[in-house]
């Protein structure tokens, strides 16, 4: 068998989350194009009911949407009881979902912090703890996390400190999992991408003007597209990553590297 063969994911079954748009829907897409079956998790219902249903129909994979606030223990542990119900089963997961909230530091309320905190990494805590129970007690898994460049470096000109510290312990999260399950079977690796377009980054009226330069300071000249972590995601997702566990793949064009 080559080697494209050995990556597919044919009878496996997953769940993305924050997967009705962006990173997560393309994620979702190529997971369910290498064979596996896909919950499309968001908090926006009907957003992920029409990518479900795009990608059901492209792939025909059974693809399903579950409506889930990742920062709610009870919502995430009914997701993951329903992905186990209707998809049969659970081999890998990917925790995407989050925000960014761009407010200087010294304007920034408690509850602005508090808050991209909580969608960015307490809600990673909660679904690899409750996805990774499910994995230790069923064979294994595995688990791929949404960290960002900004856990690498602080993006500039815009303001955005809770961000930043939020993706580093993403990070700190995914090796620490990664060590504690590692002879267990369930594997936790994290993706940190580069500036991505996608309506986080295009839709905001805030960061619209800061475009220019944030392609003036890449190396690349310009941003990524969502699809360009696509094959580091089904690497991740499949067996021949077996040995793959604790690391970090920065995608980013080259521009932590100055
Ligand atoms: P996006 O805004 O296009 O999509 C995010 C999705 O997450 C949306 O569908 C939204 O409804 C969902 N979501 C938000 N809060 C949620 C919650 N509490 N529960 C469930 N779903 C929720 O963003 P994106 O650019 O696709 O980003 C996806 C991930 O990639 C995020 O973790 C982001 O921080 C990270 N990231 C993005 C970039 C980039 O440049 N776009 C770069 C590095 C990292």
């Amino acid at each position: 068998m080559g080697i494209i063969e050995k990556m597919r994911l044919d009878g496996k079954k997953g769940f993305v989350t924050g997967a009705a748009r962006g990173i997560g829907k393309c994620t979702a897409t190529a997971f369910a194009e290498a064979g596996a079956d896909v919950a499309i998790v968001d908090l926006d219902i009907e957003e992920a009911k029409k990518t479900a249903t795009e990608i059901a129909e492209a792939t025909g994979r059974n693809i399903i949407a579950i409506k889930c606030d990742v920062t709610s223990e009870a919502d995430v542990q009914a997701m993951v009881n329903r992905v186990e119900a209707e998809l049969g089963g659970l081999n890998f997961c990917h925790a995407n979902a989050g925000i960014c909230i761009n407010v200087a530091a010294e304007e920034m309320t408690y509850a602005q912090w508090l808050k991209n905190i909580d969608v960015n990494l307490n809600s990673v805590f909660l679904t690899d703890t409750i996805a990774g129970k499910y994995m230790l007690a069923h064979g294994g898994g595995s688990i791929i996390n949404t960290a960002s460049m900004s856990a690498h470096i602080v993006n500039v000109p815009q303001p955005q400190c809770a961000y930043n510290a939020s993706k580093a312990g993403v990070i700190q999260l995914t090796k620490s999992l990664a060590i504690e399950w590692a002879k267990k079977g369930v594997r936790v690796n994290s993706i940190s991408p580069g500036y991505i377009g996608t309506d986080l980054t295009l839709s905001s009226e805030f960061l619209k003007p800061l475009i220019a330069k944030w392609k003036e300071l890449s190396p690349t000249g310009r941003l990524g597209r969502p699809e360009e972590l696509e094959a580091i995601c089904v690497y991740l997702a499949g067996d021949t990553s077996d040995f793959t566990t604790g690391s970090d793949f920065i995608i980013d064009g080259a521009f932590t590297c100055f």
